[in-house]
């Protein structure tokens, strides 16, 4: 075994097989673990190892293979940028790219940049600690083996924790039938033929899952959604790319990798529902974004329903930051629904009623409402009456019993915070991550370091912009940072930010969200917190945008590492 690169000589021993010594752990395969294995090796820091805890790289993408499912941002900026070949290489099959699809491409990315010998695969886990003395963190792995390394990179993704609420657990325990979570879904499909199938939970996954499992793709059955709340969701508008499409993003790749980086959310096709600011193929003809919901009279906004239907509901700037105008447009999406879905009390019930717009992550779908006029598709509202307990056969509410052959929960994920909390992560002096945020929620120093965990890196960390955008784009930019910090580390102890620069930058995150519909009191999101019952009500992601947030991270490294101290 070479010795640690970084590690300073007679730190750490190596007279155990079942330790490995390294100069850097990194923390899951999905698109953060692989580019940051890549990037860390091409920085020339080799000794570098990643845990994955699946078979597989791909991360979300390797979990989450539950039917429909597929990303919501264009396929050809949900990609890898730091390659020019890989990005002419790679092409797209359509807008918003299936599952299987994002997985062959992660494939083809481990491949192609040799990524494999770099990965413990099969590998969970269970505690990583920091030993103050040496200076070094151990984490500990279901296999038995340790990872002693000088820096902890987590690359665990900010919705890869599943919500396991407790008819979960009773699900599990007494369901005579089959129990999924969409997060967890089998490599090989079941065969739903005959069956009576419940999904649970109406968010991106079960609006995802349903059109396709009740249009039979496994297997013709009757499939009953269990609805506790309504979601506004849109039309995806997911199409095939068109070899003129393709070709003329690859044309621009230049221009629009340069768009993203310097935008808010890290889209570039931003504008693609107005018209493409480099493709003429995708155009709707639509209102552009600027104009107001508040200029037009009732008269014009029932003309532009007419006329786009659900479309015309996102193209108003002012639905974000007014209410009365929120409300406008609320009501325009309960006409729209009540017009596609024929039974009017499915409408009503499917009609979101008590939370604005916007304030919560935008769903979009294929066809989630024409399912419900499906003659094998049923609503229960849980609003009359909600879930008290699985059963041998089914579920148990208290506007009746439902008898099912599978349940389906797409009940979501303790979200970016249950990621890093389950690795029970110890730092100085005992402190633990969980018992930190338990709380207050979580502080972090830019979503990238922690006060009281040295030399350990979050890659997408709370408080950083993350879910707030297409994530491709802020992986790559924390893990071009995170590797530039670890070579300017050589010879150097240990980073660490302040209390001061990291209280600072939690006061920043909680204030540039004052006045958006994000922190409503009416919402519930995960962005919140509010799906995990005990959760802290923080809103996590910083809100800034990506554009001005690399700028401060770059500015902070200019000034010398500001608001980190290093030994
Ligand atoms: P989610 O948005 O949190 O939705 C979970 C659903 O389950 C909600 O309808 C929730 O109801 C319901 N639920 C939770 N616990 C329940 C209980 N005990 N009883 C009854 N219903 C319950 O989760 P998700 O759909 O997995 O999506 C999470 C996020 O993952 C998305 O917002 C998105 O960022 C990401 N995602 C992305 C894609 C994509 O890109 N295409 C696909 C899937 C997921 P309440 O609303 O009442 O809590």
């Amino acid at each position: 075994m070479s010795r640690a690169f970084l590690l300073q000589p007679n730190k750490t021993s190596n007279n155990n097989n079942n330790e490995q010594i390294l100069d850097v752990c990194i923390i899951g395969a999905g698109f953060s673990g692989m580019y940051q294995l890549h990037k860390l090796r091409s920085s020339n820091v080799q000794n570098v190892k990643v845990i994955e805890a699946g078979s597989g790289v791909g991360g979300t993408w390797y979990w989450n293979r539950y039917p429909g499912c597929r990303c919501d941002v264009p396929s050809v900026e949900y990609s890898y940028s730091f390659n020019e070949e890989l990005q002419q290489d790679w092409t797209w099959t359509e807008m918003m790219a299936p599952q299987p699809e994002i997985e062959k491409y992660a494939n083809h990315v481990a491949d192609r940049f040799k990524l494999r010998d770099g990965i413990d695969f099969n590998t969970k886990v269970m505690k990583v600690e920091y030993n103050e003395q040496e200076k070094i963190w151990y984490t500990y792995t279901d296999t038995n083996k340790t990872y002693k390394s000088k820096f902890v990179i987590t690359c665990v993704g900010c919705l890869s924790n599943p919500n396991l609420p407790d008819i979960y657990h009773q699900s599990a325990a007494n369901f005579k039938g089959t129990t999924i979570h969409t997060g967890r879904w089998p490599k090989k499909n079941p065969d739903f033929s005959g069956k009576k199938v419940c999904i649970i939970g109406t968010g991106s996954s079960g609006i995802q899952t349903l059109p396709e499992v009740a249009n039979g793709k496994l297997g013709k059955c009757e499939v009953t959604v269990m609805q506790r709340t309504p979601q506004y969701t849109l039309p995806a508008n997911n199409h095939p790319l068109s070899k003129e499409y393709v070709n003329n993003t690859k044309k621009n790749y230049d221009r629009i990798r340069k768009f993203e980086r310097e935008s808010a959310a890290g889209i570039s096709l931003v504008d693609y529902l107005g018209g493409s600011i480099y493709s003429p193929d995708v155009q709707l003809p639509l209102p552009p974004i600027e104009d107001n919901i508040m200029d037009l009279n009732e008269d014009e906004r029932l003309a532009l329903l007419d006329k786009y239907g659900f479309e015309v509901i996102r193209k108003f700037a002012d639905v974000r930051v007014s209410e009365k105008a929120n409300k406008i447009v609320q009501d325009l999406f309960a006409k729209q629904v009540k017009r596609v879905v024929k039974d009017p009390v499915t409408a009503e019930a499917l009609t979101p009623k008590d939370y604005p717009l916007g304030c919560k992550r935008q769903v979009i779908d294929t066809n989630f409402f024409e399912a419900f006029n499906l003659p094998n598709v049923k609503l229960v509202d849980l609003t009359k009456g909600k879930i008290s307990a699985i059963t041998a056969n089914g579920v148990e509410t208290e506007q009746g019993t439902f008898d099912f052959d599978v349940i389906i929960f797409a009940v979501g994920f303790d979200a970016m915070t249950g990621p890093l909390t389950s690795l029970n992560i110890h730092g100085k002096n005992g402190q633990t991550i969980s018992g930190n945020w338990e709380k207050e929620g979580p502080k972090t120093y830019l979503g990238l370091q922690m006060v009281g965990f040295p030399n350990l890196f979050t890659v997408t960390g709370p408080g950083s912009p993350s879910v707030l955008s297409n994530m491709m784009v802020s992986i790559e930019q924390h893990v071009d940072w995170i590797s530039q910090t670890i070579v300017d580390m050589k010879g150097k102890e240990t980073i660490e930010p302040t209390v001061e620069a990291q209280e600072k930058w939690v006061k920043h995150v909680n204030d540039v969200t004052q006045g958006s519909m994000l922190v409503n009191p009416s919402c519930n999101s995960w962005y919140l917190g509010a799906n995990i019952p005990g959760k802290p009500r923080i809103f996590m992601p910083y809100l800034g945008g990506v554009g001005a947030y690399r700028e401060i991270c770059n500015e902070v490294r200019k000034e010398g590492y500001k608001g980190f101290q290093i030994s």
